[in-house]
């Protein structure tokens, strides 16, 4: 997709501070994160939403789950715990339409979300 800024990361067309790459995913530092540990994990293939996908991506989606938490443990929140979050479409909050996961923990969340 041309206009997406995820799209644009994944080619480093627009720079950002990696933590994971391999051929089907990224995972990077969100530029204004709102915990002191808070990164996206995204698929390289653009997907919209999470409601774009279909059963074909179940290994893919389950993929992206299990990194979450290799990452986690690697960036120190895997003992403490963290969030997990996809924002979906315009009630979700969705801001960047390249489906995405963010991952923040460093500190205590609160519930529930507003
Ligand atoms: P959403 O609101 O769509 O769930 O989350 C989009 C996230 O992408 C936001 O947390 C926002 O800070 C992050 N973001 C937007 N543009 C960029 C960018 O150019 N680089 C990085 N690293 N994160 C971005
Ligand atoms: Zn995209």
């Amino acid at each position: 997709m041309d206009n997406c800024i995820f799209c644009k990361i994944v080619k480093g067309e627009i720079p950002s501070k990696k933590i994971f790459e391999n051929d089907e995913m990224l995972a990077f530092h969100d530029i204004t994160p709102q915990a002191p540990i808070h990164f996206l994990i995204i698929p390289k293939r653009h997907i919209s939403n999470l409601m774009e996908t279909d059963a074909a991506d179940s290994a893919l989606l389950g993929k992206l789950l299990f990194k979450t938490q290799e990452l986690a443990a690697e960036l120190g929140c895997g003992e403490n715990g963290f969030r997990l979050v996809v924002n979906c479409k315009k009630h979700g909050g969705q801001t960047v339409d390249h489906l995405h996961l963010h991952v923040l923990g460093g500190r205590q969340l609160a519930w529930p979300p507003g």
